[in-house]
């Protein structure tokens, strides 16, 4: 199985739509912090068979209903034989639609809320709430020669089609007092420039495709302001910095050092977030910390973006009927009706949010700056 989701598939998920057919959507928590051993597959496989009696009940048509089943079937034996738990993997949604003759798989760097949804269109909202939580990057690694592209998201790298130009390595001396050379050196000088370009042209391509956000160039320190200079506007608006690799390093060191990068980059977007809603809450102005105050916001339907610890968990109680959440209470306080207990009240609170089309964003876990939040916060849209 490959774990890397590219845009492509996104784009299938988001364009799929069945004529008169339906869409199994599967959504299962992998988070091996939490599940010890294959515990995870043994709970997706006890979902899969429950559903499977759910809908050998249900009044579907029967076309649909077959379509459903084989559905539930092809996700059975994908998790089963096909599904390798490995680096940082902690959610997977899988959309099937054997009657629109449609299978994707989506592992995910976040865990998600386990649960089986039934549809005509695929359930795409807590699958995209994750995906646009994470950057798209882009690394050209070059030199003089050649190039390479290594595409990178939720921690997973793949790799582009290389670029090589033909240029002339060595400047042979001689001439009358240094003519020639001056004439090669500067056709040389020329050559680089047409390759930077050529790479130039492939990475807009890229661009264009949707296949980053940002992008970094693995380049001498002395050729980065030549080669970011031939770059079209639209890419070098998108220029992030620059890393020490090149078209010759290893697997290894291409790996640690895109990831460093990436580690370091959303470092310096989670402090900036934290620090933006500490202020926020020091000025009085209408931003939330701590589980209960966030759970009111929500419960009011104040919360605009929710910013909370990517390894928090917590139990509590959540009503059915009206989405009540609390981490103590088991009746509901709104509605009376008794909560049901869930294992998760995170995953719970990021579904209601999402529901009141609000964000989430995460924060990733060892941030100082976490514990003066208590992990978790909210930007509101008014004030509570
Ligand atoms: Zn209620």
């Amino acid at each position: 199985m490959n774990a890397f989701v590219s845009t492509e598939s996104i784009h299938r998920a988001l364009h799929f739509h069945p004529q008169d057919g339906i869409t199994t959507s599967f959504y299962l928590d992998v988070d091996s912090t939490r599940y010890s051993g294959a515990k995870w597959k043994k709970a997706g496989l006890e979902m899969l068979e429950k559903k499977k009696e759910e809908v050998k009940k249900s009044d579907l048509p029967e076309d649909q209903h077959i379509s459903v089943l084989d559905d539930l079937r092809s996700i059975q034996r994908f998790l089963q034989d096909r599904f390798e738990l490995r680096g940082r993997i902690r959610g997977l949604v899988i959309l099937s639609s054997s009657q629109g003759n449609f299978f994707e798989v989506f592992p995910l760097a976040r865990s998600v809320r386990s649960r089986i949804v039934v549809s005509k269109e695929p359930y795409l909202r807590s699958l995209m709430a994750v995906l646009d939580d994470f950057n798209r990057l882009m690394f050209v690694l070059l030199d003089h020669r050649e190039a390479k592209l290594f595409e990178m998201f939720m921690g997973e790298i793949r790799e582009h089609g290389d670029i090589h130009s033909p240029v002339r390595r060595k400047v042979k001396t001689g001439g009358v007092e240094g003519a020639e050379e001056r004439r090669i050196e500067r056709n040389l000088g020329n050559k680089i420039l047409q390759h930077y370009r050529e790479i130039g042209d492939t990475v807009l391509d890229h661009f264009r495709r949707g296949h980053f956000d940002a992008l970094v160039a693995g380049i001498k320190e002395e050729d980065y302001a030549s080669f970011s200079h031939v770059l079209h506007t639209y890419v070098k608006d998108r220029l992030a910095g620059r890393v020490n690799l090149g078209p010759k390093s290893t697997l290894k060191e291409i790996n640690r050092e895109i990831l460093a990068f990436e580690r370091e980059l959303e470092r310096q977007k989670d402090t900036e977030t934290l620090e933006r809603i500490l202020t926020m809450v020091g000025n009085d102005e209408p931003a939330v910390t701590g589980l209960p105050a966030v759970l009111r916001s929500l419960r009011m339907g104040a919360c605009q973006k929710m910013i909370v610890d990517e390894e928090y968990r917590i139990p509590g109680f959540a009503c059915r009927r009206c989405g009540f959440l609390s981490a103590e209470m088991d009746a509901c306080d709104s509605c009376g009706e008794s909560a049901v207990k869930v294992d998760d009240l995170i995953n719970e609170a990021v579904d209601e949010i999402l529901l009141q089309s609000g964000e989430v964003r995460y924060i990733h876990a060892g941030n100082e700056l976490l514990e003066n939040i208590d992990r978790i916060g909210a930007f509101l849209r008014y004030r509570v």
